[in-house]
């Protein structure tokens, strides 16, 4: 779309600007008891919930996490906005309004929270948080193909919840997931099931069924990098955890003539506002109430 890229360039610059002075702390809490336990953020990109089979999309596109047991899904989920920093300043946020108070993990960090934000993605509001970690340099130390992609954030994932010496531990992932125009490159070869698929970055260039397979492909990889999640916590073996996982916005595939997100919002069609929205519970451990 011509206004993106203003817009874009103006919010990226924005996103550069990553103090927390200025930023009006919430009032304090506490943590209601001193047991060690992780939970784990998983941020998504452009997933839309009409794509996953979880909310009733025909194609299997979620395999592995409908035999999760203990996972809820969240229905009739919208996002703030239909863009990344939008969105994350708002997820984050304690409050829809636009307002300069801290973010969630700054104020976990504040109360003696081992907070760890790594990242395969940007965009995220300004943040204090006890560790930033940009999937670039977990690469180093990952192995396997998906190492290229999201599943670099799992790079010794549990190692470090294990040696982390606090109490409550948060860690936030934000992933790459379906981001576009390009889907066909969000996941790699054995997550190609859906075919053909497109290779165009010119996308209005290819079908729509091109299209959208490419696209199904990179929720059934996000499927993957989720279950992958959950196995990893499942085998830690002292420490409860759960995991929550959601999309910042999602996406238009050539509906209405309509490609990709950011369409203000209140012209967005829902495509590009409907969000993906699981909470797991890990209960090998400690069970946690719902
Ligand atoms: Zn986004």
């Amino acid at each position: 779309m011509p206004w993106s890229y203003i817009i874009n360039t103006n919010r990226y610059y924005a996103s550069l600007n990553n103090s927390t002075d200025g930023q009006m702390p919430l009032p304090d809490g506490q943590f209601s008891n001193t047991k060690k336990m992780v939970f784990v953020l998983v941020i998504g990109e452009t997933a839309r919930s009409d794509n996953f089979s979880l909310y009733g999309y025909p194609k299997n596109t979620n395999p592995k996490l409908q035999q999760t047991p203990n996972l809820l899904v969240f229905k009739n989920t919208q996002s703030c906005t239909t863009y990344t920093t939008g969105s994350l300043a708002c997820m984050l946020s304690h409050t829809e309004k636009v307002a300069n108070f801290e973010a969630l993990p700054t104020y976990l960090a504040r109360h003696g929270a081992d907070v760890i934000w790594r990242t395969n993605n940007w965009g995220e509001p300004a943040i204090d948080v006890s560790s930033y970690v940009k999937a670039s340099d977990l690469r180093s130390s990952c192995q396997g193909e998906g190492c290229r992609l999201d599943e670099a954030l799992l790079t010794n994932l549990i190692e470090t919840i294990e040696s982390s010496t606090k109490q409550k531990i948060f860690i936030v992932l934000h992933t790459k997931g379906s981001h576009g125009p390009s889907y066909y490159s969000r996941y790699t070869a054995s997550f190609n099931q859906f075919k053909p698929v497109c290779r165009d970055e010119e996308i209005s260039k290819c079908t729509s069924q091109e299209l959208i397979n490419a696209y199904d492909n990179t929720i059934l990889y996000t499927d993957h990098f989720l279950a992958t999640l959950i196995a990893k916590l499942e085998s830690l073996q002292s420490i409860p955890s759960a995991m929550m996982y959601i999309s910042d916005h999602g996406e238009s595939l050539g509906e209405q003539g309509l490609y990709l997100h950011g369409t203000p919002y209140s012209f967005a069609p829902d495509y590009q506002k409907t969000s993906p929205f699981c909470y797991g519970l890990q209960i090998r451990c400690n069970r946690i109430s719902k």
